[in-house]
Order: C-alpha cells, then structure tokens, then sequence
C-alpha cells in the first residue's frame, strides 16, 4: 500500500505540531506505523492523501452517524453559511437544536429531568462544566468518577485508581496539581458495593456521581442494569446528582442514548460528538431547578465565545433529523449482523456490541478496565495493519470502539465480517 503522502505530511507536521498530531491517540502509537492522513469522505468511505479508499469503521470517534457528507448536513450548512459563520449573539439556530433535543429526549427518556441545556463546543467542556454546576447546586464537593470511564481532558477528571479499593484520585497527566483531583473519587465499575462505601465515608460531602453509562473509551465495558439503578437510587438517598456523559452513547445508542436503553432519568447528561453533525458540539443538560443556577440566572459560571455557532447548530439539528426510529433498526440490524457473524466462529475473540458500537476483545466481555486482557493490544495491532491494508479504516487502538454509520450496507458488514474472522481464528 501506497502511503507517501501520509508519510511526508506526518514528517512535516512532527517539526510542527507535537508529536505530529492535535489528539494523541491519532499519532498510531499503539499500533505502529504512520497515521493516514485522510482527504475525503463520502457516505461510509474514506479517500486517504494518496488516494487509498477505507471503509469507515472510526466515523471520526463517533460524531459521523450518517456518514461523511450527507445532503441533508450539508444542504443546512451551506444554507447558514449564506447568512453568517458566526455572531457572539443569540441566535435562532441554537433555540432549534435546543427545542428539538429536549422535546425528544422527553419523549423516549421515561420521566425525563432534561429540561434546559446549554451549547459549549467540545466534550471536554461540557463535562467540565456539568461537575462544576453540579458542585454549585449542592454546595458539596466531591464527585465519583469510575477507572475505565473517560471524561474529556479537564483537569480534575484526569484520574486514574489507585488500587481496586476507593482511593482519592492521583492526577493521571503531568501538569496536574494534586489538589485538583483530591476532590474525585475513583471506584471500580460494576461494584454496587464500593459506591455503598464511599458514600457512607464522603456522603455529605458527594456532589455527583459521573459516569458513561456505556463506558466505551476503555474498550466497551457494558454495565449490568443493576448497577446503574444502583447509582440512581443512591444519589436520591443522599442528594447527590446522576451525571450521565453520553457524549458517546447519547443518540447513538437510541435517540434518548443511554438514559432510554436502560430507562434511567438522570439528573444531568453530557452530550458531544453526534450532537455537532460532525462541527465541534458539545452540551450539557438537565433539571430546570439545577440550571436556574447556572449564569446568568444563578451564580456558577459558564461561557464560550463560539457557543452555540450557527453553522454547527444547523449541522447538529440535521443529523438528529436523520436519526429516525427506521435509522436505528437499520443500525440495530447491522450491528447484530457483525455480532453473530463472527461470535458465531467461536473464536479466541469476540466481539461485544451495543447498537451500532461494536469492540473487539479476548474472552467474555470485560466490565471493569482491569479485566480487560493485557495482551490484546499487541494482536490488535497486526489486526488493525492488516485492515489499512485490506481498506478498512478501525481506530487505532484496542481500547477504542467501533463504530457504525447509516450509508452502511449489509455487504459492507460482511466484508469486516469476513477480514477479522479470517485474521482472529489464527490469532
Ligand atoms: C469524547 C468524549 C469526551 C470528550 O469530548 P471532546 O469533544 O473530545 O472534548 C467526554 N466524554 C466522553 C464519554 C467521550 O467519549
């Protein structure tokens, strides 16, 4: 395969940008060799620099449930763009999206609490902002985060455990003063008990519990629906707020995400990726009486001067417009072909999936980071290598997920199908 291209961008961009890459994880450190630098995208495919063609199982993290430019983002964009790229003021676009989430969340969340939410421009920032509105609402301190769950790159959430019992958090990144991590709380998923524990030792003190519902940035460690109605019971018995992040799974995995799967109403959620149509979106929503605290009404501050940006709002309400009850079972069905073709090889690995995201994994489906198989990066690497090679575009890491788009068709699925049965049963 002809990468030269690539390869020359990525000698350029290292004299440049650090370690040749604006996100670590696209530098291929984990799998070697040189990051494809892609040009365009159409429906499910990729063309690269040097004019390879890749079916798109990454869909850029996430946010691309429709595939790369579908007429109807790309007809609301440029409809936008005949207006303005950006005021700093209020606009209709964003009252749009605004409307439009929160009328369906309310429709497929039972008893859903997501009645405000605001716009920020990356994940990132809306996790942020959700712990620190949290914070504020409760006057309490603390949050609990859980090994395995990844919240975007602020600093008090770059947290890792100590070992399997509740420690305080230790900063996870250099740069990272331990005081701004003293007030997370790290526990193991899937373990109703350590939660019991650390509120009975910090309770007072718990403004939030913080966790994807579907951690899916440590592999994808589905969890039991116990344990998530553990959770929600826990912060009712002690005032504290459920904080779903779904910048993943929220209308991916059901329009309602998360929230709908397992028919759990939090107090707030986390919202990204998808919600941009593929333009940097985030946001963060929930209760009116936890928002009437958040600035301008309420004392904790917020802001961003591309909040809100028309062109990324009108990108975000046309994708969710595309996501229909007939766009999910289409994805739905898609996933459970991939599921069985290959769990039906009864393979060394398998795959787990929830609606259209899917991992690759040794053994039965971990549910806690320190059960996921040490020794499955080193094979996945080869695997991933011998995608690129065969037009097949995955994440470049084992701990990443894959994901599916609606321009898929049932033959695009077997031919990943057919390439990682033929790879792993020599695995
Ligand atoms: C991607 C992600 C984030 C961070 O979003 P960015 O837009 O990359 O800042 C936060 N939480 C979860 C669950 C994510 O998957």
């Amino acid at each position: 395969m002809n990468i030269r291209k690539s390869e020359e961008l990525f000698e350029r961009a290292k004299r440049v940008i650090p370690g040749g890459v604006n996100s670590p994880v696209r530098a291929f450190r984990s799998v070697g060799g040189t990051p494809i630098y892609m040009k365009s995208g159409e429906g499910a495919r990729l063309v690269d620099a040097d004019g390879n063609e890749y079916l798109d199982f990454c869909n850029s993290w996430g946010p691309l449930i429709t595939g790369h430019r579908h007429p109807a983002i790309l007809e609301a964009i440029q409809e936008q763009l005949g207006r303005a790229l950006t005021f700093g003021t209020p606009c209709e676009q964003e009252v749009l999206l605004a409307e439009h989430v929160i009328e369906r969340l309310k429709t497929s969340i039972p008893d859903s609490r997501i009645e405000r939410i605001r716009f920020t421009s990356s994940g990132t920032e809306a996790v942020m902002s959700a712990i620190r509105l949290a914070r504020g609402f409760t006057g309490k301190n603390k949050i609990i985060k859980f090994n395995g769950c990844y919240h975007g790159h602020s600093d008090s959430l770059l947290v890792k455990a100590g070992s399997g019992l509740a420690t305080l958090g230790i900063p996870d990144s250099a740069g990272v003063p331990s005081g701004f991590t003293a007030e997370t709380i790290v526990l193991p998923l899937d373990d109703e008990k350590a939660v019991t524990e650390a509120f009975n030792r910090h309770g007072g003190d718990i403004a939030g519990i913080l966790i994807e519902p579907v951690p899916a940035n440590n592999g994808l460690l589905l969890q039991r629906q116990d344990f998530l109605n553990h959770l929600r019971n826990v912060c009712n018995s002690h005032g504290a707020l459920l904080i779903f992040d779904e910048v993943i799974s929220g209308f991916r995995v059901g329009i309602g995400g998360a929230a709908q799967h397992f028919a759990i109403s939090p107090d707030m959620v986390t919202y990204g990726k998808i919600i941009g149509g593929g333009m940097p979106v985030g946001a963060f929503a929930g209760r009116a009486d936890v928002f009437a605290m958040l600035a301008p009404d309420g004392p904790v501050y917020q802001a961003g001067t591309l909040s809100g940006n028309p062109v990324a709002m009108a990108a975000g309400l046309a994708q969710l417009q595309l996501l229909t009850k007939d766009a999910f079972n289409h994805l739905e069905n898609l996933g459970a072909l991939l599921e069985s073709r290959f769990n039906q090889m009864q393979l060394k690995w398998k795959v787990t999936r929830i609606g259209s995201i899917f991992w690759f994994h040794t053994g039965t489906a971990p549910r806690r980071a320190d059960q996921i198989d040490a020794s499955a990066p080193k094979t996945y690497a080869q695997f991933h290598k011998h995608c690129l090679e065969n037009g097949i575009y995955l994440a470049p890491s084992a701990y990443e997920v894959g994901f599916l788009s609606t321009p898929m068709s049932e033959s695009d699925i077997e031919r990943l199908a057919k390439l990682s049965v033929e790879f792993f049963k020599n695995a």
